[in-house]
């Protein structure tokens, strides 16, 4: 355990618009689906990021007791680093850890084929499934186009659960650094109304690539 580490490029709490409650947001570096339309293009690249060993990460967690109220793992592709995040799962759910829910471009039939020591259905609690289809967003809670699905796992198996009907899908976090990137995803006019009113104050509006 000790040795092993999981590529981040951020971590954030509170994040209040992916899951329920104050969350410890966690977003992975490294992508190998490129969603058409993705806004998240700086976290496709594998060359960039942090290394943080798995065990490090559940410790700064556990140490934060009960103002946790769920683990949220997005990115970037969390799958594409499955070992560690299985790892990372694992060793959380081993210490009575917070509840978590993971965001993946992967279709939940994809991750079976892959992945078929079924590991991730004893350790995640959510997961939310399937590629960004920008032409499919309407604005909803927790998942960025509606083909997107939300599973929990129950005994292993997993249960296919509608998505709460809840306003904030998505939210404007800022970094220590100065750097400000979203939680969730906007709706495409949302964006464009957020760039234009940016804009008219004198503020440019780019995704860094
Ligand atoms: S939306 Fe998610 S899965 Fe799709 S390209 Fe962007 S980071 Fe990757």
């Amino acid at each position: 355990m000790d040795s092993i580490v999981i590529k981040l490029n951020r971590i954030q709490y509170p994040v209040e618009s992916l899951g329920f409650g104050k969350r410890f947001g966690i977003w992975v570096q490294g992508c190998s689906i490129h969603c058409d339309g993705c806004i998240s293009k700086d976290l496709w690249p594998f060359d960039k990021g942090r290394k943080i060993p798995v065990k490090a990460l559940v410790e700064i967690i556990c140490q934060m007791g009960s103002s946790i109220d769920g683990i949220s793992i997005s990115g970037g592709e969390p799958f594409d680093q499955y070992s560690s995040l299985m790892a990372f799962c694992s060793y959380l759910k081993a210490l009575n850890g917070p509840p978590v829910q993971v965001f993946s471009g992967y279709r939940l039939d994809e991750i079976d084929t892959k992945y078929p020591d079924k590991t991730y259905t004893e350790c995640i609690d959510g997961l939310i499934d399937g590629p960004y289809i920008s032409h499919l967003n309407k604005g909803d809670f927790w998942r960025g186009s509606e083909n997107q699905n939300f599973y929990t796992f129950e005994k292993g198996n997993a249960q296919k659960k509608s998505y709460p009907h809840k306003q904030g899908a998505w939210a404007l976090n800022s970094t220590p650094e100065g750097e400000h990137f979203f939680a969730g995803i906007p709706a495409p006019n949302t964006l464009l109304e957020l760039e234009n009113y940016l804009k008219k104050a004198g503020i440019q509006m780019r995704f860094e690539k």
